[in-house]
């Protein structure tokens, strides 16, 4: 009876997905400093950074009311106290952290840094064992959904001769996150020289919510780059900090003048003049700056054709999910698994655009047999007839060429095509006949 029992149990927890798959996402009230908390459809946790120095309760508290045990990635953007300094009070609340990734570059770091205490305190309680991570790699969040690093050191994707930042918040570890056609851009505090190269290669365009580089500073969000973004939602995580005046009202201006424009929300509202400024209240999840609700959650509903942005007492907002064009027939023309130079930089794919309308191709990606993905972000309108070079750049998946199976997927996350092929010659594409 007792064993029956168990089995019984067992069966009753196996059953819990019935629950509706979503993404959320949660901008930690952290005053003025960063902590994204990303959990996924199949329940896996991503944190990008953990808030300054005492700040680990308050993730933790935001861990147990949605009902999660541990961080199975940790992404450390860069090597300032606002972005690592609640870690270690985060593992010491018995919160396992299974992988850490940061730029590396440790051995560089300036002396009075390697003694500063948060910095040693993020070393011992994680930092040691983090994986390098640079641009191109993925982070394994979840079968449906794809993380990207797009830029890292200061270095972004397709950069032919790499060439290394700096400045420590321009050399921030930034990731695009796609589910679907919902997009997330959140790049830690890089500022306009790496987001300038991020927009010179198109490498983040049309996304749903941009994650305000550095809290809204005007050393952030240059004008090509958020041309480029053109976000529906922009969040920004900020304090009530004098010394920094986040968010800029110049920022929030500039915002203004995009394309819809796009919904502004902030954690905290800024309240000591000068050159920062603010949305208008209803759009502040902790308009006094004084307590601990300032947390915003962003929800992703597939199924419904949404995304919703909630905060305080009841405050929610609600966004429609783009779309693809119906009808339109964009192929796999050819492909080039084997190039005369780098595979991992010259690697090509030509995409047709054989229906009679224009399709727009923000959210598309191509897929090899082993599951990476190139995301087709920076390719914009495939116009009628025409056709578009998609070119590897340092981009994860490869095309084998030893014979390979690459799919074309839509913003929906629909099969749009498919070839396959078993050989392959140095510098002579394989044409599909499609
Ligand atoms: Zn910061």
């Amino acid at each position: 009876m007792k064993r029956w029992f168990g089995v019984w149990i067992a069966v009753g927890l196996f059953s819990l997905p019935a629950r509706a798959a979503t993404l959320r996402i949660y901008h930690i009230d952290v005053e003025q400093a960063d902590a994204t908390l990303f959990i996924a459809p199949g329940g896996k946790a991503l944190l990008v950074d953990s808030g300054k120095d005492g700040m680990g309760s308050r993730i933790k508290a935001v861990m147990e009311a949605a009902g999660l045990a541990r961080v199975d990635y940790f992404v450390c953007t860069h090597y300032h106290e606002d972005h690592y300094g609640g870690i270690d009070e985060l593992v010491a609340l018995d919160t396992p952290v299974l992988e850490t990734y940061d730029r590396g570059d440790k051995l560089y770091l300036p002396a009075s840094k390697l003694a500063e205490t948060a910095y040693t305190n993020y070393l011992d309680s994680v930092g040691e064992d983090a994986r390098h991570i640079t641009r191109g790699m993925t982070i394994p969040l979840d079968p449906q959904m794809t993380v990207t690093c797009i830029s890292s050191g200061g270095v972004v994707i397709g950069e032919a001769n790499p060439r290394h930042g700096v400045d420590e918040n321009d050399m921030s570890v930034s990731l695009l996150l796609s589910y679907g056609s919902f997009r997330y851009f959140i790049g830690g505090d890089i500022e306009a020289p790496t987001e300038a190269k991020i927009a010179a290669g198109d490498l983040v365009r049309n996304v749903s919510v941009y994650h305000s580089n550095h809290h809204g500073s005007d050393t952030s969000s240059s004008r090509a780059f958020i041309e480029d973004l053109e976000p529906g939602v922009i969040i920004i995580s900020n304090g009530n900090n004098g010394t920094y005046k986040h968010p800029r009202q110049t920022v929030l201006d500039a915002y203004e003048t995009l394309p819809g424009p796009p919904k502004v929300f902030q954690t905290n509202k800024y309240l000591k003049g000068g050159a920062g400024g603010n949305v208008a209240d209803e759009f502040i999840a902790d308009p006094e700056s004084a307590d601990l609700d300032g947390t915003i959650l962003i929800t992703v509903d597939l199924a419904g054709g949404e995304y919703r942005v909630s905060y305080g007492a009841g405050a929610e907002h609600e966004f429609a999910l783009p779309g693809s064009a119906p009808g339109a027939t964009v192929v796999i023309a050819s492909l080039l698994p084997n190039p005369a130079g780098s595979d991992e930089e010259g690697e090509r794919v030509v995409l047709a655009n054989k229906g009679d309308a224009p399709v727009f191709l923000a959210g598309w990606w191509l897929e090899d047999r082993a599951g990476l993905r190139w995301e087709l972000g920076g390719s914009i309108t495939l116009q009628a007839g025409a056709t578009r070079t998609i070119e590897r750049n340092g981009r994860p998946m490869s095309l084998s060429n030893t014979g390979d199976d690459i799919t074309l997927f839509d913003a929906a996350g629909a099969m749009r095509d498919r070839f396959e092929y078993d050989e392959s010659s140095e510098g002579v594409a394989i044409t599909t006949g499609h």
